[in-house]
């Protein structure tokens, strides 16, 4: 078969995406490559169909357990027999996939970095055709980047004991300059052809907002997306007991995952947020590595993750199936001080002075570009793919500041008291007595330092602690005042404060206008609702729950998540589509000829039943 025909008969698809096909032309030509693809680009099956057409084993090196387990589950309910080998196999199973594997039952083999060097294995792979290894999250070889493990480092060892060298491919959708050089040294990639695909993903819309009550916030949001599947993540453990009760009790189908829960637990839950069982996860960053639910409508941040490159894996784990999802960052100033505090514990014992000295103001660095990604008034997506090194254009209209209208206001007045109030303290005390003080509030902090004796408490009574609060922050990212290097942070004056308030000048400052609460629904006509990101109607929506209940019966049965059965974009395209005959089924996107074989005519009962509805307008 050609890869056009694999694409379509295995996997449903009709045409590759962007960069697919260089990279499969590239691997089937022999070299090595190296694929830098954002989350969800579709990685996978640029070493999958390679593996398809050529001789032999292709041994695809993958960190998680989970992740090998949810994309063999995938390969097999597509038709393809792939297996892995892990430590989550006893001894009698990994010998007997050994033994298969011996047989040539299996074109393609998912196997742990650690595994690798085991003698047993060893013996294996000496004997056996290898065409090709892929390496999977291949940044996990780089010391610079979020997740290295070091059993990644044994790969070209192993490599290079085979009898031939196979070609080696290697993916990652980390894209800094240090990360790809290190791949490609460390992995010894031969002249590789690397591509990199956009950063953007466009069906993602970016929102930062800063509530006055978060939870209120995210309760909202929830409330008004009844019916979609999202993550909430939170920095700390305590947050995410915290939000997890709340929001069960005030009646949402929530689970929580972090790493203080038992093994069992967090296995539980995790998968009862994958079978679909639980609509909504809360968790800490412990959550999401390997998790390729594709239905993830939205990724709420609850607080504000320590760098950017966080804060896109995780929001990236929304819309995997390319249908329209929201990332949405609630932004509250303590979540500076609760990151600042993880990088001041943070204390790697195999570092030594110097290198640990680096780290950390490095680690600084990116706290802070990812604080101002909450306060930038440009374009959201062209703030993120510039810090990723591309150029966006500097409006996209799908992020929560190219959306909102500003106005700029002058806050020179306010801003001039401030300054006036951090040098009548002293620069001696941080941001919230500074607040407290101009805002003229009666807290025991306030009396005990005096404050209330200052000459300017209270002369902002009159501007919200809100606004207030805004407006520092603005003077702190526009530099007009810093914060001190130490645990106290503490408001000090810099170069242009002393200007301002010498020599005068205007402080503007743009503003979104207050958001009229809350409803965001469609003037005129019945609201309709979304699903996986596309309008249904009524009739429609009904259809579309009734394939979602005969796709979890399926999954049951076959003990797998419903997405690996059919994806809701594919449901949808059903809905919409309605196909009558195999013909028709084999249109919907993610309809193969294996899974058709195995599922089409029970959805194909369902839908001739509905029959084609009127023409919709
Ligand atoms: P990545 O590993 O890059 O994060 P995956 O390989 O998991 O992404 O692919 C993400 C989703 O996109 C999967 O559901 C996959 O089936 C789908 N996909 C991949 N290639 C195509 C394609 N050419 N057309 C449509 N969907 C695709
Ligand atoms: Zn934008």
């Amino acid at each position: 078969m050609t890869k056009e025909e694999l694409l379509k008969t295995y996997f449903g698809y009709d045409s590759f995406r962007e960069g697919q096909e260089l990279l499969i032309n590239s691997i089937l030509e022999g070299k090595d490559v190296l694929g830098i693809m954002p989350t969800g680009a579709g990685k996978s099956i640029c070493y999958q169909i390679p593996a398809l057409m050529l001789p032999g084993i292709t041994l695809v090196i993958s960190p998680l357990i989970s992740l090998m387990k949810d994309q063999v589950a995938g390969l097999n309910q597509a038709g393809i027999h792939a297996a892995f080998l892990n430590s989550s196999l006893t001894y009698g199973q990994y010998r007997k996939a050994l033994q298969y594997a011996r047989e040539g039952r299996y074109p393609i083999i998912y196997v742990a970095p650690e595994r690798l060097m085991t003698e047993e294995f060893q013996d294996f792979a000496s004997h056996a055709e290898i065409s090709m290894v892929a390496v999977d999250e291949a940044h996990c070889v780089s010391q610079w980047g979020q997740d290295f493990r070091p059993s990644y480092l044994k790969i070209v060892e192993f490599i290079n004991a085979l009898p031939k060298r196979p070609r080696v491919s290697a993916f990652t959708a980390t894209a800094t300059k240090e990360v790809k050089e290190d791949i490609i040294d460390i992995l010894m990639l031969r002249d590789p052809v690397v591509l990199t695909t956009g950063f953007d993903r466009k069906n993602l819309y970016f929102g930062v907002e800063t509530p006055k009550n978060k939870y209120e916030a995210v309760q909202n949001y929830l409330g008004q997306h009844q019916a979609e599947s999202g993550i909430i993540y939170c920095l700390t453990r305590k947050t995410v007991e915290e939000v997890a009760e709340k929001l069960i009790k005030d009646g949402f189908s929530v689970t929580r995952y972090h790493a203080g829960l038992s093994d069992q637990e967090r296995k539980k839950n995790q998968e009862d947020f994958i079978y679909d069982q639980c609509r909504i996860m809360v968790a800490t960053n412990a959550f999401g590595m390997g998790i390729d639910k594709s239905n993830v409508r939205f990724v709420l941040h609850y607080n504000m993750p320590k760098n950017m490159e966080s804060y896109y894996q995780e929001a990236g784990r929304a819309g995997r199936d390319g249908e329209r999802a929201e990332c949405i960052l609630f932004y509250g100033g303590q979540d500076v001080v609760t990151n600042q505090r993880f990088l001041e514990r943070n204390q790697n014992p195999e570092l030594d002075a110097l290198t640990l000295s680096l780290v950390r103001e490095r680690d600084q660095e990116r706290l802070r570009k990812m604080t101002y990604y909450c306060f930038t008034k440009e374009c959201l997506r062209d703030y993120m793919l510039r810090y990723f090194g591309e150029y966006g254009d500097n409006y996209c209209g799908n992020c929560s500041n190219c959306l909102r209208t500003f106005e700029t206001v002058d806050v020179t007045e306010i801003a001039k008291a401030m300054l006036q109030c951090v040098a009548e303290s002293r620069q001696r005390y941080g941001i919230n007595v500074i607040i407290d003080t101009l805002h003229g509030a009666n807290t025991a902090k306030i009396r005990q330092y005096r404050m209330d004796e200052n000459s300017c408490y209270g002369s902002l009574s009159k501007v919200s602690a809100h606004r207030i609060r805004q407006v520092l922050n603005h003077l702190l990212v526009e530099g007009f005042l810093s914060l001190s290097d130490d645990e106290y942070f503490i408001v000090r004056f810099t170069k242009k404060s002393a200007e301002l308030l010498h020599n005068g000048g205007q402080v503007l400052m743009k503003l979104a206008k207050e958001e009229e609460q809350p409803q965001k629904q469609a003037k005129g006509g019945a609201s309709k609702k979304k699903t996986a990101g596309i309008s249904m109607d009524e009739k429609d929506e009904t259809l579309f729950e009734t394939l979602r209940k005969l796709r979890m019966e399926i999954a049951r049965e076959a003990k797998v998540p419903p997405y690996i059965v059919f994806s809701d974009k594919s449901l949808v395209h059903m809905c919409i589509l309605k196909p009558q005959n195999k013909e028709e089924m084999l249109q919907v996107s993610g309809v193969g000829e294996y899974k058709y074989e195995k599922y089409g005519e029970r959805f194909l009962e369902i839908l001739k039943n509905c029959g084609k509805s009127e023409e919709k307008s």
